[in-house]
């Protein structure tokens, strides 16, 4: 018998993981503040929760997927919310992107309630959801990662990453890498262009030597074609890249080049292209060079 799911926040990604877990044959209660949203999942076979607390009180299981850190503290916290319908030993799976620290602070609040939380966000996108391939980063203890685990295949792999809040960690290293990788990519395309020599010859040459990566192969080839429809929205990067330094604040770690793309990211928002894919974030510097990067 497959423990019932209490599935919350049925946006991009919650809506085919939710999917997913409908089709491995799990029970499932699902909310989410949109009645669209919820609707458009129980015409598949989830019962509609009232609250997070009416899907606390009823499932063995609760996984969120939510915007932000905000808005995991109000479902977790709130009037209403996961804490007050969980019963002890109901286990508890955040796959939002959020501040560590937060992470860490909801969990310790759900433990005084006898409710062990993972923290558990993901990469992969809206693909890696609707596939199931998401790569799941886990932070909590050994034995709930063991209870949960078979519950992530239909998502994706999961990796038990370290103690609470340590998913997270690993989350925000992701998006250090990816943003400053785009922001160095973009620099360097804009260099070329400018230059007068075809981007698709820069592309093509740096995909093979040390400058390889999946961000120049899979967005270095978008930019060519001037695609900036998202994939992962640059609203979306900036909110993670808040993430990320107010984690080096936390913990006393200086982030320069961090704060370099947040700035970049922040233009973007400032010039109304928070919607566009984060490779996107390369208009900004072709503004500030009066050139355009594409294939001759
Ligand atoms: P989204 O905005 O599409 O969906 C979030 C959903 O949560 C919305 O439907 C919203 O109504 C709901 N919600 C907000 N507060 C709520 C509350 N208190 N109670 C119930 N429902 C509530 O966002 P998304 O793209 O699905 O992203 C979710 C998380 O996954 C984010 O943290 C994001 O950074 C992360 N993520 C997204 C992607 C991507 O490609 N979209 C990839 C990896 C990780």
């Amino acid at each position: 018998m497959k423990p019932t799911i209490g599935f919350i926040g049925l946006g991009i990604m919650g809506r085919p993981m939710s999917r997913n877990l409908l089709k491995a044959g799990y029970p499932l209660v699902v909310f989410d503040l949109v009645p669209a949203a919820v609707e458009e999942i129980v015409r598949e076979g989830a019962q509609a929760g009232a609250s997070c607390q009416d899907v606390a009180t009823r499932a063995e299981v609760v996984i969120t997927m939510l915007p932000d850190s905000p808005d995991v503290e109000a479902a977790y916290l709130g009037l209403e919310g996961v804490l007050a319908g969980a019963k002890a030993g109901t286990v508890l799976v955040d796959m939002s992107t959020i501040s560590p620290t937060v992470a860490r602070k909801v969990a310790e609040a759900a433990a005084r309630q006898g409710c062990p939380m993972l923290d558990a966000p993901v990469s992969g996108g809206d693909v890696g959801a609707q596939k199931g391939t998401l790569s799941i980063m886990v932070g909590g203890d050994a034995e709930t990662f063991a209870r949960v685990e078979p519950i992530f295949a239909p998502l994706g792999r999961p990796v038990l990453c370290g103690e609470s809040g340590a998913g997270q960690v690993v989350k925000a290293c992701n998006q250090i890498l990816v943003a400053v990788t785009l922001v160095g990519m973009a620099e360097a395309l804009v260099l070329g262009a400018k230059a007068g020599v075809d981007p698709e010859k820069i592309v093509q040459v740096l995909s093979g030597g040390l400058a390889r990566c999946g961000v120049l192969e899979n967005r270095g080839r978008r930019i060519l074609q001037r695609d900036f429809a998202p994939g992962f929205r640059i609203r979306l990067h900036y909110k993670d890249l808040n993430i990320i330094r107010e984690a080096g604040r936390a913990y006393g770690v200086p982030l320069p080049a961090s704060a370099l793309a947040h700035e970049l990211f922040g233009a973007a928002m400032a010039a109304g292209r928070g919607e566009l894919d984060h490779s996107g974030v390369i208009t900004i510097l072709e503004d500030l060079a009066r050139v355009e990067v594409k294939s001759h």
